[in-house]
């Protein structure tokens, strides 16, 4: 069994502290005026919310200026991530990790629009090790032009394939995501999907989002675990 975790939202919560980090940095590129505002961010990949703030604030979309944004973005999310309180891990979720880590017929990666950069600098905030997860898939790792968030299966199922010398079947990856983005990349790529409602989505939209499981969130660990594990896809 291979498990991905979404990051923001589904592993962690560091209060908005991204969305901060890129306007401050689209702020010291640009100027006072550049603005989020009216960009959205949950479930989407770096690049992509980059390039939608570049375009927002009449900037050209050009490999210097996305360069720029991520260097900067990095710069202004350490000191935000350090900051009493606002960096935390969900409900359950160090109990989970610890369970699956600890079993050797599962196989544990991200699978997030972070950056890898910025992504295990949220983590380790967290006090969750990147090391831990063995078969990622980042969000600048999509091969395609224009990237998407449902070419990053394929990609952490080949690293699977090169970690084990044996493919992996679509059936036995499971996606765990706070967004109807993380439900929607899991089926089109006939994965199975687990949803958990820590984010922005209540259960309700996530249910019909297409999650094959929604949960309010990952505390039931004897129940999860057993749901991740039993191969099915119903709820
Ligand atoms: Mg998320």
């Amino acid at each position: 069994m291979l498990i991905l975790f979404d990051i923001d939202l589904t592993l962690i919560s560091t209060f908005g502290s991204g969305m901060h980090a890129l306007e401050q940095a689209g702020k010291d590129l640009f100027g006072a005026s550049f603005t989020i505002k009216g960009v959205e961010f949950a479930g989407r990949l770096d690049p992509l919310i980059i390039d939608d703030l570049l375009r927002l604030n009449g900037r050209a979309v050009s490999a210097e200026h996305r360069e720029a944004m991520r260097r900067g973005y990095a710069t202004h999310l350490g000191p935000r991530l350090v900051q009493p309180g606002v960096s935390r891990p969900l409900p359950g979720v160090m109990a989970l990790l610890d369970r699956v880590r600890a079993r050797r017929d599962v196989e544990i990666g991200v699978l997030t629009g972070n950056f890898p950069e910025t992504g295990g600098m949220k983590l380790r905030a967290c006090g969750i090790d990147p090391g831990w997860f063995n078969v990622n898939a980042w969000g600048d790792e999509s091969p395609h032009d224009p990237p998407d968030r449902e070419h990053l299966p394929p990609v952490a199922m080949a690293r699977y394939r090169e970690r084990h010398g044996r493919a992996i079947e679509a059936s036995r990856v499971v996606v765990i995501g706070d967004t109807p983005h993380d439900a929607r990349c899991a089926l089109v790529n006939g994965c199975r999907a687990l949803g958990v409602a820590t984010g922005l989505s209540s259960i309700g939209a996530l249910r019909s989002s297409g999650f094959h499981r929604v949960v309010e969130n990952l505390s039931e660990t004897d129940d999860i675990e057993a749901w991740l594990l039993d191969g099915k896809m119903a709820r």
